[in-house]
């Protein structure tokens, strides 16, 4: 049996333990699909790293090698890079031993019922919360940064090559109007809320984890508000808030890893 044994967790809380794993399987597996990345995905994968080095709210060996990668690929002048090459800079950093990434996957807030259920794609959409977060705190210059580079990383490398292709149509038909650093928090929020609409109920609902319209009335009631008809609406500034509190730096539970 090599099932793992459940780790007790806080459904309304973020855990770091999820956000390495995510960068793990990200780096390690996602990307050792492709041999060599060269042309737009090249460009793509630089990004990737850039913001992940810029705004990934990491412990510091974490940060080390993130930097450490980031300017390795930054001052490779050549056309392509090899899996090769890129696993070598992960594993071997130059400045170890206070640079790592740790390896292996440790799924506690993503941690499905099933070992086929939650993990990966769900560190996923949390790495990318969490990122569009600390960049409006950071304040960066170009609203559209983290999204691009996600959207881009995405299409080149996302596993699940239907959902690249479901979210490159939502990017395409909406990015253009995210205009500020806020409206890039609030823009990836309301396309996961389609996301979640779209797959309630599929067969990869874990029945533990029902996709809901996020975050529910119990987790934050000011965001949801009725108008006289009945309709619901959102309080997106509400939601706003709600967002920058859950997925700040601070708010990360360190439970977990070693
Ligand atoms: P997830 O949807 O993965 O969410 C993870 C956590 O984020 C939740 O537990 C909750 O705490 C929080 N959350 C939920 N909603 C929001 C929100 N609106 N804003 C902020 N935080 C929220 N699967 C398919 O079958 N078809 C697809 O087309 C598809 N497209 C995808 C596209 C992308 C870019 C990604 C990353 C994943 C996609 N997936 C798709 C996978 C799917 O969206 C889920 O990630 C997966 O089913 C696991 O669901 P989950 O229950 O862990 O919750």
């Amino acid at each position: 049996n090599t099932e793992e044994p459940w780790r007790p967790f806080n459904k309304s809380r973020l855990y770091m333990a999820d956000l390495e794993s995510t960068l793990h399987y990200s780096l390690r597996v996602e990307l050792a699909a492709h041999t060599v990345i060269k042309g737009d995905a090249l460009i793509s994968f630089k990004k990737y790293i850039s913001v992940l080095a810029k705004y990934f709210p990491g412990r510091p060996v974490v940060m080390n090698l993130l930097r450490s990668v980031n300017s390795h690929l930054q001052n490779q002048t050549g056309d392509e890079i090899s899996y090769e090459e890129l696993r070598e800079m992960l594993d071997n950093p130059a400045q170890s031993p206070d640079t790592a990434l740790p390896e292996g996957q440790r799924w506690v807030g993503c941690q499905g019922s099933k070992p086929y259920l939650r993990r990966y794609p769900c560190g996923v959409w949390t790495l990318f919360h969490v990122l569009t977060v600390q960049a409006k705190n950071a304040g960066g210059t170009d609203p559209k940064e983290v999204l691009t580079a996600m959207r881009n990383y995405v299409h080149n490398f996302f596993g699940c090559r239907p959902c690249a292709e479901h979210f490159e149509n939502m990017a395409r038909e909406s990015l253009v109007e995210v205009s500020s650093l806020s409206s890039a928090v609030l823009w990836l929020w309301s396309r996961h809320n389609r996301v979640n609409n779209r797959l309630a109920g599929a067969l990869s609902e874990d029945p533990s984890f029902p996709k809901i319209q996020w975050p529910s009335p119990e987790m934050c009631p000011a965001c949801h508000t009725v108008r006289e008809n009945g309709e619901h609406r959102w309080n997106d500034e509400q939601v706003l808030s709600f967002l920058m509190s859950y997925f700040s730096s601070k708010s990360i539970l360190t439970d977990y890893l070693d």
